[in-house]
C-alpha cells in the first residue's frame, strides 16, 4: 500500500479503501481527451489527476483518444495531445483509439438488440425531440419501440451495411422514457454518419455515442476507476446500465470531480477554437491561450503547471481559479531558476562623457543574486548605453530612485553615473542624455554621499535588438464563458509588441526553453517562431509581481 506523504484526496481515498478491501487489485486509469482540439489547462487537470493517481498507487494510466465523432478531430490534434502529455512529464502505459473498438462496440450493440435492449427507431429528429418530454413531464414511449429483435438485427446490420440515409435511423437503448433522468430515456447509442475517420477511414457509416463508447471502452481496458468531470455525474446511471447489461468482465467505477475554470479565460475547447478560426489570436500555441502549448510558447514549464494542479487540489466543489494562482506558480519556479539578464524594453541613449571612447570593459555579473551556484557572465560596458526612458526624469521628488537630471544612480554590476544634460529635438522629444560616471564607483559606493537608485542597462553597440511581447488577459470579464457573446468580452490589449528593445549580448544563445529574467522587468523566453524572423522575439511569461492584484484592490 502507497504512503503518500500529503492528506488524499477524496478519490485517493476511495481508492486506496477499494485496495484495501480488496475491491480491486490494481489500479488503471485513464486520459481519454476527444482530439478535437488542443489540451487546455484545465485538461491538465485531468492528466494530473490520472497519471498521478496511478503513479501513487503503482497503477497504469492509459492515453486514450476517445475519437467517436469524426467531424471533428483530425491527427493535427492527436500529436498536438500526445506532445502536451509527453511535454507535462507524463508517459502513458498504453495509447489507445476508441476507434479501435468500434468492431467489439458493435457487438455490444447486437448483443443489447438481442437482449431486446435495444431498437432502431426511425422516428425524425424532429418527432424524437417531441417524445422525449422535458423536465418535469415524462417522455412517450417511439412507436418503434416494441419491433422485433429479428427486425432490429436485421435494420442494425443494413444501418451499417450503408443502406439508410445520414440522420434517418439510430440505434437507441431500451430504458425508461418517464425516468426523471433525461439521459436514461431511450438515450441514442449509434447513429448514422458518413464521414472519413482518421483512424478508421470509410470503414464506417455508423458511430457508436459517446456515453455509448467511453464506458464500454474503459471496461474492454479494464479501467478500475473512471475518473471525470461533475458534469457527467447524471450520465453515471446510464454507464453503470451499458455495463450491467452487458455484463462485462470489468466493471469500472465512475467518479466525479469538478472541472477546473480560470479567471478571465475559458477552458472550452470548441470556444477555443473559435478563438482561432475568428483570428482573436494568432494559433493555438498563441501564448495568449489557455493550451498547454499557448503556455509552453509563453515559457510556462511543466512543474509550475503540475505545481499549480496540485494546489487547485481535486474536489467536487465548482470553483473559478484567479489566475494569480497560476501566475504565483510559474513566478515561484522561475525566481528559483531563471539566470538573470539585462534588457533594455524602452531605451534612451546615454553617453558617458568622461569614459575613454574606444574603451569597453566586461563587467561581472552573477547569473543568479542569491545562487552562486549559477555562475556569471561578462557583460560589456561602454561610453554609449541605453536605459530604459521609464528610469529618467528631469524632474522629480525623493521617491523617484532612479536617474534625475543634475543627480545620480548607480548602473547595476557597474558605475555610478550623473545625469549632466538632456539633448531633445525642436519637440522637445528627449534624445539622449549626456552623462558623466565615477571611475571609483565599480562595485562599491561612493565614501562621501549616497546614491540610492539601481537602474539596468546595456551597451549601446554590444547589445542586440529585439521585439519584445507583453501580454494581458485574454478577456476583459472574469467569467468570459457565461457570457452570452464570449468574443466580445476579448480584451483588446492582451498583446503589446515593443519594438527596437535591446538585450545583452550572452541572450544571443537564447533557447524558447530556457527562461530569463530580465532585471526589473519580469521573465521573459525566446519565442519559438522567432528562428523565422532576424530579430529575436522574446515573451513576457509574467511580471515579477503580482501587478493584476495591485490594481484590483486599487480599484
Ligand atoms: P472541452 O469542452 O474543452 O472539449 P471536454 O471535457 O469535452 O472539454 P475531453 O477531450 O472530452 O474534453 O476531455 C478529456 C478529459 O479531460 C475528460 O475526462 C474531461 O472530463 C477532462 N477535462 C476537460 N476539461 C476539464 C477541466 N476544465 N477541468 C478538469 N478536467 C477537464
Ligand atoms: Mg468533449
Amino acid at each position: 500500500m502507497p504512503t503518500p506523504s500529503k492528506p488524499q484526496d477524496f478519490i485517493r481515498q476511495t481508492i486506496t479503501n477499494d485496495l484495501s478491501n480488496k475491491k480491486v487489485s490494481s489500479i488503471t486509469t485513464r486520459f481519454p481527451p476527444e482530439p478535437n482540439g488542443y489540451l487546455h489547462i484545465g485538461h491538465a487537470k485531468s492528466i494530473c489527476l490520472n497519471f498521478g493517481v496511478a503513479n501513487d498507487f503503482n497503477g497504469q494510466c492509459n492515453l486514450r483518444f476517445d475519437d467517436t465523432n469524426p467531424d471533428k478531430e483530425n491527427p493535427e490534434y492527436i500529436s498536438a495531445i500526445k506532445k502536451d502529455v509527453e511535454w507535462l512529464g507524463f508517459q502513458w502505459s498504453n495509447l489507445f483509439y476508441a476507434s479501435s473498438y468500434f468492431d467489439q462496440l458493435y457487438d455490444f450493440a447486437v448483443q443489447l438488440i438481442k437482449l431486446d435492449k435495444a431498437y432502431v427507431c426511425s422516428l425524425t429528429a424532429e418527432e424524437a425531440r417531441e417524445h422525449r418530454g422535458s423536465l418535469t413531464s415524462a417522455g412517450k414511449n417511439s412507436p418503434y419501440r416494441s419491433r422485433s429483435i429479428e427486425e432490429n438485427l436485421d435494420l442494425f446490420s443494413q444501418m451499417k451495411a450503408g443502406k439508410f440515409d445520414d440522420g434517418t435511423q439510430v440505434l437507441r437503448a431500451k430504458i425508461d422514457m418517464a425516468s426523471p433522468n433525461i439521459n436514461l430515456r431511450d438515450p441514442i447509442i449509434y447513429r448514422i454518419r458518413r464521414a472519413d475517420h482518421h483512424q478508421t477511414g470509410k470503414t464506417w457509416c455508423i458511430y457508436p455515442m459517446y456515453d455509448f463508447a467511453h464506458g464500454l471502452s474503459d471496461a474492454i481496458e479494464g479501467i478500475t476507476h473512471s475518473l471525470c468531470t461533475l458534469e457527467f455525474e447524471d450520465h453515471r446511471p446510464l454507464y453503470d446500465w451499458f455495463l450491467d447489461q452487458l455484463k462485462t468482465p470489468a466493471h469500472p467505477q465512475q467518479i466525479e470531480f469538478s472541472r477546473l475554470n480560470l479567471e478571465y479565460t475559458i477552458t472550452s475547447k470548441r470556444k477555443l477554437n473559435l478563438l482561432v478560426t475568428n483570428h482573436h489570436v494568432e494559433s493555438w500555441d498563441d501564448p495568449r491561450m489557455p493550451t498547454i502549448s499557448g503556455l509552453r510558447r509563453r515559457g510556462y514549464t511543466a512543474n509550475a503547471i503540475k505545481d499549480f494542479c496540485d494546489r487547485i487540489g481535486v474536489t467536487k466543489v465548482e470553483n473559478t481559479i484567479e489566475m494569480g494562482v497560476l501566475e504565483n506558480c510559474i513566478r515561484e519556479d522561475l525566481g528559483e531558476k531563471a539566470p538573470r539578464a539585462l534588457a533594455v524594453l524602452n531605451p534612451l541613449k546615454i553617453t558617458l562623457k568622461n569614459y575613454p571612447d574606444d574603451q569597453t570593459e566586461s563587467l561581472n555579473a552573477p547569473n543568479h543574486p542569491q545562487k552562486e551556484e549559477m555562475d556569471s557572465r561578462k557583460v560589456p560596458f561602454s561610453k554609449t548605453l541605453f536605459i530604459d526612458r521609464d528610469d529618467f526624469r528631469e524632474q522629480a521628488n525623493k521617491k523617484y530612485k532612479r536617474l534625475v537630471l543634475g543627480k545620480e544612480v548607480r548602473l547595476r554590476y557597474a558605475y555610478v553615473i550623473k545625469c549632466e544634460e538632456v539633448i531633445k529635438d525642436e519637440n522637445d522629444n528627449i534624445l539622449e542624455l549626456i552623462c558623466s560616471y565615477d571611475a571609483q564607483t565599480l562595485g562599491k559606493n561612493p565614501e562621501d554621499r549616497k546614491v540610492k537608485g539601481v537602474i539596468h542597462w546595456v551597451s549601446a553597440e554590444q547589445s542586440i535588438e529585439s521585439e519584445i511581447r507583453l501580454y494581458d488577459r485574454l478577456f476583459n470579464v472574469a467569467n468570459p464563458a457565461s457570457e452570452e457573446d464570449f468574443e466580445s468580452t476579448i480584451n483588446p490589449n492582451s498583446l503589446k509588441t515593443l519594438k527596437k528593445c535591446r538585450i545583452e549580448n550572452s541572450l544571443n544563445n537564447a533557447q524558447p526553453s530556457q527562461a530569463y529574467q530580465f532585471e526589473r522587468e519580469g521573465y521573459f523566453c525566446l519565442d519559438s517562431s522567432a528562428n523565422k524572423t532576424d530579430i529575436p522575439i522574446f515573451n513576457r511569461i509574467v511580471t515579477l509581481r503580482d501587478t493584476w492584484a495591485k490594481i484590483a484592490t486599487k480599484g
